[in-house]
């Protein structure tokens, strides 16, 4: 139901153990920049390359992502991977979105580029270009821009991508033949991890500052990420 009624759907998926303002901050940029109308933020219930011993329940990550987008009303969060065959490959979510859309609906796959990275490896990899337009935005420390992205994908995608710088020096965009094209976006910053915050909470350390308040507020009356207590 919340994928009707748009034109412009953005999808961000990753594990959200625990949403942070990094996460927030990238979707924010890039609902502006790609003028979405809605972007789903969409836990995956059992993440294929994290097979992680500290990793929260699917209700409560999916929790915390709702308490996080609170106020931003083009931000929703969904729970359709807990529905879908395990483990949660883009691929096959990206099939069922598409398919739950208005014709004429354009879905943008929103992924930092330390995931995209390892993108060749991602199940039905050529297909995911088919299914979505890629927005893959800066890590810090990490690629250097289209040229990194460029190159990740060359190797299935084939031989050469137009290529059109954007205007104000941000980005551009990359096209091969056949396939939806993929964005590159320089502009997010904030150096935040799950994992950092993961070990701050388990030394029992603050998070302020670093996760909307609501979020740490139900991490800490929850105690979650504190061990084996
Ligand atoms: P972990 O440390 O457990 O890997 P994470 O902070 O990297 O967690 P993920 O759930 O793995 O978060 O990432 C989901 C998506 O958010 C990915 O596309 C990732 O590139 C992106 N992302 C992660 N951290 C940031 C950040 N600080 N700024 C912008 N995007 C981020
Ligand atoms: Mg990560």
């Amino acid at each position: 139901m919340i994928f009707r009624n748009v034109t412009r759907l953005g999808l961000m998926g990753g594990t959200f153990n625990p949403v942070h303002l990094g996460h927030l901050r990238a979707a924010e940029e890039l609902t502006e920049r790609l003028r979405l109308d809605r972007l789903i933020f969409m836990p995956s219930a059992a993440p294929p390359h994290k097979p992680d011993s500290n990793l929260v329940g699917f209700d409560e990550r999916l929790h915390m992502l709702r308490l996080a987008v609170q106020g931003q009303d083009k931000f929703v969060v969904s729970d359709l991977e807990n529905s879908l065959t395990k483990p949660s490959y883009t691929a096959n979510t990206l099939r069922v979105v598409s398919g739950m859309t208005d014709p004429g609906c354009r879905l943008f796959f929103l992924v930092g580029f330390d995931s995209f990275r390892t993108v060749a490896q991602w199940r039905d990899c050529s297909d995911l270009f088919r299914l979505a337009s890629f927005a893959v935005f800066r890590r810090p420390g990490l690629g250097s821009g289209l040229d990194s992205v460029k190159e990740v994908l060359t190797p299935f995608l084939g031989a050469e991508p137009d290529v059109e710088l954007d205007p104000d020096g941000w980005g551009g965009s990359l096209v091969w033949p056949g396939f939806q094209s993929v964005l590159y976006y320089s502009g997010c910053t904030l150096e935040i991890s799950s994992t950092d915050l993961r070990q701050r909470l388990e030394e029992g350390h603050s998070v302020r500052y670093l996760v909307p308040d609501l979020v740490r507020e139900h991490i800490v009356g929850h105690r979650f990420y504190r061990g084996a207590t």
